[in-house]
């Protein structure tokens, strides 16, 4: 049975990369009806935070990645918190000192930056020289006597071919020379993440490891402790970087790196996983939208780039109007909703029995939508009867005809008893026509600006049904007093 997990580390909110991995397990979780856990990995005391976590989780619910086992679901492995596991780790700990694969290390940071330079000095890479490996007892106990807090370092076997036989990348090899002893718990006696995540995925029987390319480095060590505890080692699964379109590592300039962000500007959750399973991964035929379904079923680690992934954020906007556009209209309006009440626009109170009229008001201008976030400022013109003109357009409504226009339109209005569609709407656009004799873009343009401010947009029949007879009247009589003269 698969088991495999996303252990993220609370330290930030859930970055677009952690997303990816956490949607690459769950995906080949569910692909091989196998398990997947969430495992928050705290150890960093000073960085690690409650709300970090709550973000994370919070985020990977709305992204619909949800996990069986672990941190708020329970589990027959758990704590699933490392820093509920600190008396786990000790005995693991202890098992290694006994056994001299560690050892108590008590040079001073002082210490360690002088040995540093002296092997740069001759050329070498800097790692620990193993300086406290053979200490005798007597020598320890002088030290602690002076107060001093050692370390725990784990004694790297010399000269050994370490390899990672990775489902992405093929076989890694490393030399251990090349890795001096290294601390697998500080001085607080809190073990570091490359301990503990060997504890932790043995005694969770993860059978694969799916994580980001930065950790492939650390893997070697966690090779080494898996070894030297006789564990049997999982599958180790290493997904490509993440970089910009400029190919440097993901930051600001290319985009969020937060999810959060993406939340909150209004990208779609099914958006964001269909875009995500892209980085990386990519599928046989030519395919772009993927449902999650399609996605359980089709994906592969044999279709997974070692090269890096290009987060392209004009991809991202246009899968996400894709999916604004083709989603069903209830739910895009439902989405909308949060964003309008926050512009102002209307009161949480009136949402219920004004949700079919703002259905329309969505329907119009749903295909010109990016991010949800922008339905404030597209849909303005419903909810407001002031307007603000474009610059540009002023000009048009300082033509003579354009009062005659207001007033046959006015006319007409305060003559009509019926709830005004696109038909109606259409017929009085006829009737204006003829009483006026102004017709064409003379007719429509000014007409247009007066309603919307703007002289490209919905179809003015729809937008004059969905202002309905009172609005219309209020633009139209504002316009006349105020920007006509
Ligand atoms: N806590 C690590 C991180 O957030 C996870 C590494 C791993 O998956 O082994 O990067």
């Amino acid at each position: 049975m698969e088991r495999v997990r996303f252990a993220p580390s609370p330290t930030g909110y859930l970055h677009i990369g952690g997303a990816r991995t956490a949607l690459f397990n769950f995906l080949y979780a569910r692909q091989k009806q196998g398990t997947f856990i969430l495992r928050i990995e705290d150890t960093d005391l000073q960085r690690s935070s409650k709300e970090s976590e709550e973000v994370i989780i919070r985020d990977l619910q709305w992204l619909s990645i949800e996990w069986d086992e672990g941190v708020g679901k329970g589990g027959d492995y758990g704590p699933y918190r490392s820093t509920e596991r600190l008396h786990i780790y000790k005995e693991y700990v202890e098992k290694l000192l006994e056994e001299g694969k560690a050892y108590y290390c008590y040079c001073t940071p002082e210490e360690l930056e002088q040995q540093r330079k002296q092997l740069l000095e001759k050329g070498e890479m800097p790692r620990y020289t193993g300086k406290c490996r053979e200490m005798t007892r007597k020598e320890r106990e002088a030290l602690e006597a002076r107060g001093l807090k050692p370390v725990i370092r784990f004694k790297v076997p010399q000269n050994q071919t370490i390899s990672v036989n990775d489902l992405i990348r093929g076989k890694v090899e490393f030399d251990s020379s090349g890795i001096g002893d290294f601390v697998i718990v500080k001085s607080n006696g809190i073990p570091v993440y490359n301990f503990a995540v060997v504890i932790d995925d043995h005694l969770m029987k993860i059978t694969n490891v799916i994580r980001g390319e930065e950790h492939l480095s650390n893997t070697p060590r966690q090779i080494l402790i898996y070894k030297a505890l006789g564990f049997e080692l999982p599958k180790f699964a290493h997904v490509p970087l993440i970089l910009g379109k400029d190919r440097t590592k993901m930051s600001k300039r290319h985009g969020s790196t937060w999810v959060e962000h993406y939340r909150d500007q209004g990208y779609l959750p099914d958006a964001i996983v269909n875009f995500l399973a892209l980085l990386g991964w990519s599928p046989e035929g030519e395919q772009e939208f993927f449902t999650i379904e399609e996605l359980v079923e089709q994906f592969s680690f044999d279709r997974v780039a070692k090269n890096p992934a290009i987060f392209d954020i004009d991809k991202l906007n246009w899968m996400n109007s894709h999916y604004i556009k083709k989603s069903p209209l209830d739910k895009i309006t439902r989405l909308c909703v949060p964003y309008l009440i926050d512009a102002g626009f209307i009161q949480e109170d009136e949402v219920e029995a004004k949700f079919e009229w703002l259905k329309q008001v969505v329907e119009t201008v749903r295909e010109s939508l990016t991010v949800l976030s922008e339905i404030p400022a597209k849909t303005e013109i419903f909810f407001k009867d002031k307007i603000s003109l474009e610059e540009e357009n002023v000009h048009i409504l300082k033509r003579e005809h354009v009062k005659e226009l207001i007033n046959a339109f006015l006319k007409l209005l305060d003559e009509t008893d019926r709830h005004i569609d696109d038909n109606l709407a259409k017929q009085i656009f006829k009737k204006v026509q003829k009483t006026t004799g102004v017709k064409g873009k003379n007719l429509y343009m000014p007409m247009r600006i007066m309603l919307t401010g703007k002289t490209h947009g919905p179809e003015l029949f729809k937008v004059c049904s969905i202002m309905g007879k009172e609005r219309l009247i209020k633009r139209l009589e504002y316009v006349k007093q105020n920007m006509i003269q």
